[in-house]
C-alpha cells in the first residue's frame, strides 16, 4: 500500500493533495471489492470448486450449532446451549478444529450462544458476526467479555456482504428489518452457494424476515433449508417455503422440548409438498456432503433419504396439538389438527362437567377458551378429521396449572 502511494505521489505530487489521494484509494478498494447484489447471488460453477463442502448440523439439544469445512477452512454458525457446550467443543475436537475461521452467532437468544464464550476461549478466531443488538442475559455477557478478552471486533454483517469459506461463497440476506421486541427478528440469515448447490441457514429468523426477504425479490431457492425457529409456525410461512423450494429440510430440535416444536403446521407444509425431513433429535448429528453438485447425507442419515410416501386416504396420518399444554385458568390456547390440507375438523373438550364442541379446519389453529377448569384437571379433546366422507380420529389434551 506505501509503495502503492508512493508511487502514484510520486506522479502527481504537485497536482493532488495527500487526503485527496487516500480518499480515492480507499473509494478504489472499497469498489474494487464491492459486494455483489442480493438478487444476484454469486454463482460459482463447479469448475470453480475444489473439494468437498461438509456440513454438520449438531445435535445440540433444542438450540442451533452448525459446522460449515470448506477446504482448510471453518465456519460455525450457532454454538447451542450453555448445558450443551462441552458436547459441542468435544464435537469441534473430535473433527480436528484448531480455527475457527468465520463465527456467526444469528441472534442473542440462549440456544443460540450460549457455547459461544467456551467456543471463543477454546479455538482460533478469524471473523465474528452478530447483529446489531444486545441483550441483558449474563448468557450474553459471557460472550462479550470472551470476545473482548481475546481482542476480537464484531461485524455486524449487512444484507449484500459476502463471507468466503475456501470455495464457498456466503451472501447475507437478512435481518433487512427489526423489530425490538422480538430478538428472532435480528437473526442473521445467509445463503451458501459450493458449485450448484446452495444451503439456506436462517437461524430463528420469523415470517416478517421471510416476508422482507420475498418482498426484495432475493433468490431465495435452496438445495437444504435450515428451517427457522426450530419448525416454530412462526417461521417458514408458505409463501417462502415456495420460494426456497428446498430439496431436503432440517430442523434443529431438542426431544419432547417445552415449546412443541416442530410445529405440526410446519411438519404439514413440508409433508404437503413431498419434503424429506431430518431432525436432530430423531437422527442425532445430521452430516451433508456437497462436491458441488451432488448432496450425501451421512450413514445414519441415508437409510430414510426416499421420499417420504405420498398421503393417500389408504395412509392418512392424522395428529393433534396444543400450543400450551398447561395453562392457566380463563386462558385461550390454540388446537393445531394435522392431516389432510383442507379436511374439516371437529374438537370435542371434555371438561369435568360439560363438552365443548369446536369446529374447524386441518392447517388452521382453533381457539380454545380454557375456562374455569380448576388446578391440575387434564382436559382431554376427542379429535375427528373428515375428508371426502372418510373420517379419523385422534386425540390431545391439556391439564390446568
Ligand atoms: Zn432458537
Amino acid at each position: 500500500m506505501k509503495d502503492i502511494l508512493k508511487c502514484i505521489i510520486g506522479f502527481k505530487r504537485s497536482k493532488i493533495s495527500l487526503i485527496t489521494l487516500v480518499a480515492s484509494l480507499i473509494i478504489l478498494f472499497v469498489g474494487c471489492s464491492a459486494v455483489p447484489q442480493v438478487d444476484k447471488p454469486l454463482t460459482n460453477n463447479t469448475a470453480m470448486v475444489s473439494g468437498q463442502l461438509k456440513v454438520h448440523y449438531i445435535d445440540v439439544g433444542q438450540g442451533d450449532s452448525i459446522l460449515i469445512q470448506q477446504g482448510s477452512e471453518n465456519m460455525l454458525i450457532d454454538t447451542g446451549t450453555n448445558s450443551s457446550a462441552k458436547s459441542l467443543i468435544n464435537y469441534l475436537e473430535a473433527q480436528n478444529i484448531k480455527k475457527i475461521d468465520v463465527l456467526v452467532l444469528t441472534h442473542p437468544h440462549e440456544d443460540h450462544i450460549g457455547g459461544a464464550d467456551v467456543v471463543i476461549k477454546e479455538f482460533d478466531i478469524g471473523a465474528i458476526y452478530m447483529p446489531k443488538i444486545t441483550s441483558t442475559t449474563e448468557t450474553f455477557k459471557d460472550v462479550i467479555s470472551a470476545i473482548s478478552s481475546k481482542g476480537l471486533k464484531i461485524i455486524s454483517p449487512k444484507p449484500g456482504d459476502i463471507i468466503k469459506l475456501g470455495d464457498a461463497v456466503s451472501t447475507i440476506l437478512g435481518p433487512i428489518s427489526s423489530n425490538d421486541k422480538d430478538l428472532n427478528t435480528y437473526s442473521i440469515v445467509l445463503k451458501l452457494a459450493f458449485g450448484n448447490n446452495k444451503f439456506l441457514f436462517t437461524g430463528d429468523a420469523e415470517a416478517s424476515t421471510e416476508k422482507d426477504m420475498i418482498n426484495k425479490g432475493y433468490d431465495l431457492s435452496a438445495d437444504i433449508l435450515k428451517v427457522g425457529h426450530h419448525g416454530s409456525d412462526t417461521s417458514t410461512s408458505q409463501g417462502f417455503l415456495d420460494k426456497v423450494n428446498p430439496k431436503y429440510a432440517i430442523i434443529s430440535v431438542g426431544k419432547e422440548n417445552n415449546y412443541g416444536h416442530p410445529h405440526l403446521l410446519t411438519m404439514d407444509k413440508l409433508k404437503i409438498k413431498n419434503i424429506p425431513v431430518y431432525r436432530t433429535d430423531e437422527k442425532g448429528t445430521i452430516l451433508v456432503t456437497s462436491d458441488g453438485n451432488n448432496i450425501t447425507f451421512n450413514s445414519k442419515v441415508e437409510s430414510s433419504t426416499q421420499t417420504p410416501v405420498p398421503q393417500t386416504e389408504e395412509n392418512v396420518n392424522v395428529s393433534a396439538s396444543v400450543d400450551n399444554p398447561t395453562p392457566i385458568q380463563n386462558s385461550t390456547i390454540n388446537l393445531s389438527v394435522g392431516g389432510p390440507a383442507g379436511a374439516s375438523v371437529t374438537a370435542v373438550c371434555h371438561f369435568k362437567s360439560t363438552n365443548t364442541t369446536y369446529n374447524g379446519r386441518v392447517g388452521t389453529p382453533i381457539a380454545i377458551k380454557v375456562g374455569k377448569a380448576s388446578h391440575g384437571v387434564t382436559v382431554n379433546i376427542d379429535i375427528v378429521v373428515s375428508i371426502n366422507g372418510k373420517v379419523y380420529n385422534t386425540q390431545t389434551s391439556f391439564t390446568t396449572k
